[in-house]
């Protein structure tokens, strides 16, 4: 039987899922799996072996691709995983490969959706440009003339980390003012907390116990003045973060992912606007920002399957 499909893995906090596809995108099967059930990840890897060998697909597995937090591309592990119960360094591409008998790739979340991204997605066209995981915080993969940058250590492209208001707001890092803190669907809900205007009495926003960044866009969108300035003010410091980035890789475009991304085109154009205004002069109309075209299909299997086509095929 002809080995043409990966098997890509999203490792996440909650949930794991995985999935097979073929080099195109196309995907065949895809289940999502508790992660806490499984007090080690043997048993994880176990129980996804199975089930992939029940619906008959094992014999055409070409290799595996793993999206994880903290993942280790160089060394295939996981380490020190904040919000996985498995604690230390954990051997996963290792623990794949031997119950599997493939080659397993394991990279970060964010670096799997940049690659994700240039085999399958809106970075099809690219050869340098910088993947914006907008979700409970913000990753970064940076692609440059078609490969991903790893760094020494495999750990480039923590752009969520970069520091951008000094002595900002604490970060999961244990230190402040990481971008993170402000562009992401936690940053924008915090921004409800900490920023008040004169239109903040007003909104609907401050009536609700437990607002969600989703409900921001929705009442911008309908005329909700604080709202709005939330917004602005998540769009200018992620425009103006990205200004600050192009003078790394010079990229052809940043590419949106995530529920924020997703909210309207009026987000990306405010955050271009943004990005716009503070770039050097030499980086000037020569960037897009685009949204994911991983949206809306099975983008945590694709971006971790994807790193299967991008080396072994
Ligand atoms: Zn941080």
């Amino acid at each position: 039987m002809k080995r043409n499909l990966a098997l890509g893995v999203d490792i996440g906090g909650t949930n794991s899922v995985f999935g097979l596809c073929d080099e195109h995108g196309t995907v065949y099967y895809e289940e999502s799996i508790s992660t806490k059930d499984y007090a080690i990840p043997e048993d994880l890897v176990d129980s996804i072996y199975q089930r992939v060998k029940s619906v008959g697909h094992l014999p055409k597995v070409k290799g595996i691709g793993i999206g994880a937090p903290n993942g280790n591309y160089f060394s295939g592990t996981i380490e020190f995983a904040p919000n996985l119960d498995w604690t230390g360094i954990i051997p996963l591409a290792r623990l794949f490969e031997y119950r599997f008998k493939v080659k397993a790739i394991l990279t970060n979340d964010a670096n799997a959706a940049a690659i994700g991204e240039l085999i399958y997605g809106a970075g099809r066209d690219l050869k340098d440009f910088v993947t914006i995981t907008l979700g409970t915080g913000l990753g970064s993969g940076v692609i440059t003339s078609s490969k991903l940058v790893y760094g020494h250590d495999g750990f480039a492209g923590e752009f969520g980390h970069i520091r951008v208001i000094p002595n900002g707001r604490k970060c999961g890092c244990g230190r402040k003012g990481c971008l993170e803190t402000y562009a992401s669907a936690t940053g924008v809900v915090r921004s409800i907390i900490e920023l008040k205007s004169k239109n903040s009495e007003s909104s609907e926003l401050i009536k609700m116990t437990n607002p969600q960044a989703s409900q921001v866009f929705e009442l911008a969108e309908e005329g909700d003045m604080f709202a709005s300035e939330i917004i602005e003010y998540t769009a200018k410091i992620l425009g103006e973060s990205l200004a600050d980035f192009a003078c790394f890789s010079s990229p052809k475009a940043f590419i949106l992912f995530g529920g924020i991304a997703q909210s309207g085109p009026n987000f990306a154009k405010k955050v271009k606007g943004y990005m716009e205004d503070a770039l050097l002069h030499i980086y000037k109309d020569k960037i897009e920002i685009r949204i994911s075209e991983l949206h809306d299909k099975n983008a945590a299997v694709l971006g971790a399957s994807s790193l299967v086509w991008n080396e072994l095929s």
